[in-house]
């Protein structure tokens, strides 16, 4: 562990206020296309599953639609899944693997589940690779009642006009070695708090919520995604990112406390999926199909489960 760096904007122990969120929205840039990598992608989406615009961001409403994809033949007695990505939108395989899942493989599932799919959560954090939203707001941490989060509350307004129960939710995310060189410090700046660093992992991991583990879904996807690309290892001390492990590859959060995406369905089966994008033993179609795994994982175990209950 080591102390987090000065950042460039703001005063060393002073909170930033309207003026240093200003300045830093004005160093970001656009630096990849929502439009190329992601919408005309989801332009192939199979007519098994309807489209839904279910909002667009302040910031460019034409340049940020907001876009979800649920069953279009929804069977009340089958259980519903959810899977969403990028809502860190620079985490690129969580947003390229949903989308993935989506064209490949959605279908499949369809007799097992009703699935909702919303593929990029945070898309100006896309196009600008941000951790943060526009307003210098996590997302991630954002996920409650009145959310000062456009990305989220319009993810919650849309989940909650379904009135639907989940049974899992899948949120696809990455650590990437920027989590150390950019984004906790700036996080430390932006709140005057010291914020540990931790040394990233070297593979992939799940967490869970600390109310409900969920163990055999997240095994499921382990060894899913171990099919496909290696996991990481706990570090000295027998912890992940400073949280200590609960079995290979697993640690949990407090999902409600924390506000984060996956606590936002009350879903008995929740979890955070992290790709180490980073890693000398990977490259972006490796990493793009460790979300797949991840997915294919829970929902496999989940219908097994289903259909042993059946018995
Ligand atoms: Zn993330």
């Amino acid at each position: 562990m080591t102390e987090t760096n000065t950042y460039p904007i703001g005063t060393p122990g002073v909170p930033w206020g309207d003026e240093e969120k200003a300045e830093w929205l004005a160093r970001q840039s656009v630096k990849r296309s929502y439009r190329d990598e992601v919408l005309d992608k989801l332009d192939s989406v199979s007519g098994a599953f309807e489209r839904i615009h279910y909002g667009a961001l302040s910031i460019d409403a034409e340049r940020y639609p907001l876009f979800a994809f649920k069953t279009r033949d929804w069977h009340a007695d089958r259980p519903n899944a959810l899977i969403t990505g990028g809502v860190h939108g620079y985490e690129t395989s969580g947003v390229q693997g949903a989308i993935r899942f989506l064209l490949q493989k959605a279908e499949s599932y369809a007799q097992w589940f009703n699935l909702v799919i919303a593929p990029c959560v945070s898309p100006w954090g896309y196009e600008t690779i941000n951790r943060w939203n526009p307003a210098a707001l996590d997302p991630n941490r954002c996920f409650y009642a009145d959310s000062p989060a456009e990305e989220s509350a319009a993810l919650m307004a849309f989940l909650s006009g379904l009135d639907v129960e989940f049974l899992a939710h899948l949120d696809l995310h990455e650590t990437t070695d920027t989590d150390n060189t950019e984004f906790r410090p700036a996080l430390a700046a932006r709140d005057a708090k010291h914020q540990e660093i931790w040394q990233i992992p070297d593979g992939f991991y799940t967490v869970g919520d600390t109310e409900k583990p969920a163990e055999g879904f997240q095994r499921a996807i382990i060894e899913s995604v171990e099919k496909v690309t290696h996991i990481a290892p706990p570090d000295d001390d027998g912890n992940i990112i400073g949280e200590p492990m609960q079995q290979p590859g697993v640690i949990n959060y407090k999902a409600s406390e924390w506000g984060l995406c996956m606590g936002v369905t009350g879903a008995a089966n929740v979890t955070t999926t992290e790709v180490y994008p980073d890693s000398p033993k990977v490259d972006d179609e490796n990493c793009t199909q460790a979300q797949v795994a991840a997915v294919e994982g829970g929902l496999g175990y989940l219908k097994d489960l289903g259909s042993d209950h059946g018995k």
